[in-house]
This record gives structure tokens, C-alpha cells and sequence, in this order.
């Protein structure tokens, strides 16, 4: 990172190098203890651009593969799949977050040699695993995936739904006598409302008679009408506290103008809003969708 984060004298309890998973994991981890904690981290922040978002770019090109030259047992030279930022890996990984299998702890014979025995087991493992699904926000549901070990709890969120595509895949497996499984992916599709709202969050999908309306409702402090009716315009913010750049709900509004939908935030009571949009001419549809969203806070591993 450009700017140190620490002066000369400064006292840290635990540094924790790397912010990838593993290290980000664990400091978020030891900060709970009240110790002191510095996280040192040799890249800089991923610039957020369109490229981010092109997987030719991010997996075929590799943009922001660190540039980098390791060597294999052999001497024969490599580029490490590794980047360099604050997140590591995990600023353009595919969030599929599985666990190991309980049979990959054991000796496993590989063509190339064998992977000895880890000194801790599956079990072992099992309540930490519980936490970080939680941590991560993992969407899935344990007990679908024949090959997965057991769990002693279930994920925080229910299955992303499929696309109606990848649904009739899914079902005709299913016909053949397989077993297709959502992957556990660890997404957090409420960011928004997370940001700027406390408490439950609702993912709302409501159907009329030829529309449907897509909603996050929220139990925040509510917006007054002002805010309202302004926060859909391009480079609003409605806490000018630096970070985002009032876009996401101009675009949500743009694409729902562009398919002849509108965009729309309503008060909920006295606290909260709802804010989504309405399609109309929406056919296909059979059922109203409602997945509600507890809120995992840092504090909580259970
Ligand atoms: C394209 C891609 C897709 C992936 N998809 C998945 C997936 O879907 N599911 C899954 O489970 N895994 C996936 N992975 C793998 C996953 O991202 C890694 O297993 C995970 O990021 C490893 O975490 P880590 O913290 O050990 O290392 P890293 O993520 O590599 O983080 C290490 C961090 O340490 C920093 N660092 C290194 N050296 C120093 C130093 N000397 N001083 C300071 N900082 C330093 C690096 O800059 C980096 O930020 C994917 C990986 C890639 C590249």
C-alpha cells in the first residue's frame, strides 16, 4: 500500500502479513480480542474499472496477475497465478467456497506422490468452518453435495436461485438419477442496504398480474422525501462520507428505463425503506420470491 499505516514506536500485539483470505480471516479474527492488530500488505488497492468485470480480462489476459517469475521443482519457469492487493486472491476469485472433504485430510496418492496425512481431521475443522461460512456470507445448502462431509450447521443464507436456464439443467440431471447441487458461494447481494441500514434485510420479489417489482427492503433510518426522490439521480450520495460514487442506483434505474420499467424507493413505516424496481410484461414467473437476510455481524460465530 502507498501510505504506511504505522509510525515508528507504534505498538502491535499481532501482525498479520497478507490481506488475502487467510490473513484478512485471521485479523478480523485476533480484532475481536481487543488486541492490537496490524495487517501489512505489500499491494495496493485493485482500481475499480470495467476491466474488473471481463472475465477474458481478469482470467485469460491476466490483468492483474502479479508479474512475477517463480520455478518449478524442475527449474522450469512460471507466472504465479498470485495479485498483489488488498484482498489477494480473493479481489477477482469465484467466491465458490467449498469445504475440503473429510477424505482429503487422510494420505491421498497423487500420480506425482503421495499428500501425507494432515495432523488435524475434518472434524477438527468443522466448527471453524461453520464460522467462516458465516463470516463470508456463503449462499448454499449443506446436505445437497453427495461428496461434501457433514455439518453441524447450516449456511446463513439459502441457495442463490438458478437462472431459469441453469434450473432446467438442474432438473433434468435430476431426472437422470444425479445429483447437481447449488455451489456454496460466498456473495453479498444486499451491499447497499447493508452499507446504509441496520438490522434484517428483505429480498423481495413480488408478482403481479403481468409485472414483477425486485426490492431490498431495509430497517435502517428511512430516507425523508427529499432523499428519496433524489437518490436515483447520478452522483447523489446520501452520506457524503467519501467512498462510492452515487452510480449503482443510477443504473438501476437506467436498466429498468431501458427495459420500460421504472425505479422506485418508498418509506417503510416509520423506519426503513424499500427500494427496487418494477418491470412490466414480465411473463413466466410462478411464484413470489422472499428470501430474508439476517444480518451477519462480525461478532457473531454462531
Ligand atoms: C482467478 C482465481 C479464482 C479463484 N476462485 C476460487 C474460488 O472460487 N473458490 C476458492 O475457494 N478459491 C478460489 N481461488 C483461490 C483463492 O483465491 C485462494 O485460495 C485464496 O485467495 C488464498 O488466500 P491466502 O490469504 O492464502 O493468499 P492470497 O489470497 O494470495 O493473499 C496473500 C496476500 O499477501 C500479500 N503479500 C504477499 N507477500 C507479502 C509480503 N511480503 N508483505 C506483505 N504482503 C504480502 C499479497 O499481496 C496478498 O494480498 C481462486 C484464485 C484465483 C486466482
Amino acid at each position: 500500500m502507498n501510505e504506511p499505516a504505522a509510525t515508528q514506536g507504534d505498538h502491535y500485539d499481532v501482525i498479520v502479513v497478507g490481506s488475502g483470505p487467510g490473513g484478512g480471516t485471521t485479523a478480523a479474527t485476533l480484532a475481536k480480542t481487543g488486541k492490537r492488530v496490524l495487517l501489512l500488505e505489500r499491494g495496493d488497492f485493485l482500481p475499480r474499472e470495467r476491466a474488473n468485470w471481463e472475465s477474458k480480462e481478469v482470467f485469460s489476459e491476466n490483468r492483474y496477475v502479479a508479474n512475477e517469475t517463480f520455478y518449478d521443482l524442475h527449474d522450469k519457469p512460471f507466472r504465479p497465478e498470485l495479485h498483489y492487493f488488498v484482498g489477494g486472491n480473493s479481489k477477482v476469485y469465484g467466491a465458490a467456497l467449498f469445504r475440503l472433504n473429510p477424505k482429503d485430510f487422510g494420505a491421498v496418492r497423487h500420480p506425482d506422490g503421495i499428500s501425507p496425512e494432515w495432523p488435524i481431521s475434518y472434524d477438527d475443522l468443522e466448527p471453524y468452518y461453520v464460522q467462516a461460512e458465516h463470516l463470508y456470507w456463503v449462499h448454499g445448502k449443506h446436505g445437497e453435495d453427495p461428496f461434501a462431509g457433514p455439518s453441524s450447521r447450516d449456511y446463513k443464507f439459502p441457495p442463490v436461485k438458478h437462472e431459469p436456464r441453469i434450473q432446467e439443467l438442474s432438473d433434468g440431471l435430476e431426472k437422470q438419477g444425479l445429483h447437481p447441487f447449488h455451489l456454496p458461494i460466498g456473495v453479498n447481494l444486499v451491499q447497499n442496504a447493508d452499507k446504509h441500514a441496520g438490522g434484517a434485510r428483505t429480498l423481495r420479489v413480488e408478482r403481479g398480474q403481468d409485472a414483477i417489482r425486485v426490492s431490498v427492503i431495509d430497517a435502517g433510518p428511512g430516507l425523508e422525501r427529499e432523499g428519496r426522490d433524489r437518490m436515483f439521480d447520478r452522483y447523489w450520495r446520501g452520506v457524503a462520507d467519501g467512498t462510492g460514487k452515487g452510480l449503482g442506483l443510477a443504473l438501476v434505474r437506467a436498466v429498468a428505463e431501458l427495459h420500460g420499467g421504472v425505479a422506485d424507493a418508498r418509506q417503510v413505516s416509520a423506519h426503513g425503506l424499500d427500494v427496487g424496481f418494477s418491470l412490466a410484461g414480465v411473463r413466466g414467473w410462478n411464484e413470489t420470491a422472499r428470501e430474508e437476510l439476517s444480518s451477519p455481524s462480525t461478532n457473531d460465530n454462531n
